[in-house]
């Protein structure tokens, strides 16, 4: 029994940071985004990658970056609910799955995921920072792929706007030509149809 859950574990998490893999946070993702469309809720997601990451390695070793890499998913888990969904998406680069919860509230919930990494620099005296992309179903994209392609694309324009900060996905405009309740099961309350 030991050993199936270990093994069980060993599949579902990254070695590093402990946190899950892409694989189970994309299995997870289509679980909660299912579960959303039929109970007409939201999923909100964030792209994090760590800033100049490359830099921090060539500047204090690889072992440091090792470090680094793990403070950060804790000080990310342990901001959040256990609920969420903290995963290793690549490298040095997390995804975080808010279910059930409004891209605004996920918007601020990555500014604080932001501060938190940003407090890890006093103590090691480095520069440890990170920019964010934040994402949701249905405010900003109707589908997974374009949910992580959308998160993708705001976390480019965090790097672009000089790094250690968070942006959000530009929200899906409002369309008049599509009937009003189609608009609401998108999220779109009603009143805004008038
Ligand atoms: P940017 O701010 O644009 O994201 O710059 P960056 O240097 O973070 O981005 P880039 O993609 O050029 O480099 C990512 C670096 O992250 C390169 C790679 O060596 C490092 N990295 C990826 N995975 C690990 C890891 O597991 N441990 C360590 N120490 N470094 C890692
Ligand atoms: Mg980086
Ligand atoms: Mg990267």
């Amino acid at each position: 029994m030991a050993l199936r859950e270990k093994l069980r574990n060993q599949a579902l998490r990254d070695p590093l940071t402990g946190l899950y893999n892409r694989r189970y946070m994309e299995d997870s993702l289509q679980r909660f985004v299912r579960l959303a469309e039929r109970e007409n809720r939201e999923v909100s997601l964030v792209m994090v990658d760590l800033d100049h990451f490359k830099r921090l390695n060539d500047e204090h070793g690889h072992a440091f970056g090792d470090q680094v890499l793990r403070e950060s998913a804790l000080a990310l888990v342990s901001a959040l609910r256990e609920t969420d969904i903290v995963c290793r998406y690549g490298g040095e680069e997390l995804v975080v799955i808010l279910p059930d919860c409004p891209i605004e509230r996920a918007a601020e919930k990555a500014e604080a995921l932001r501060q938190r990494i940003e407090s890890l620099s006093s103590a090691h005296g480095a520069e440890i920072t990170a920019s964010f992309g934040v994402a949701s179903i249905p405010h900003t994209s109707n589908n997974i792929a374009d949910l992580l392609a959308a998160a993708d694309a705001a976390l480019y324009k965090a790097k672009e706007a000089g790094r250690n900060c968070v942006v959000t996905a530009p929200l899906k405009p409002f369309r008049l030509d599509r009937p009003a309740d189609e608009q609401e099961r998108e999220g779109y309350p009603r009143v805004a149809a008038e």
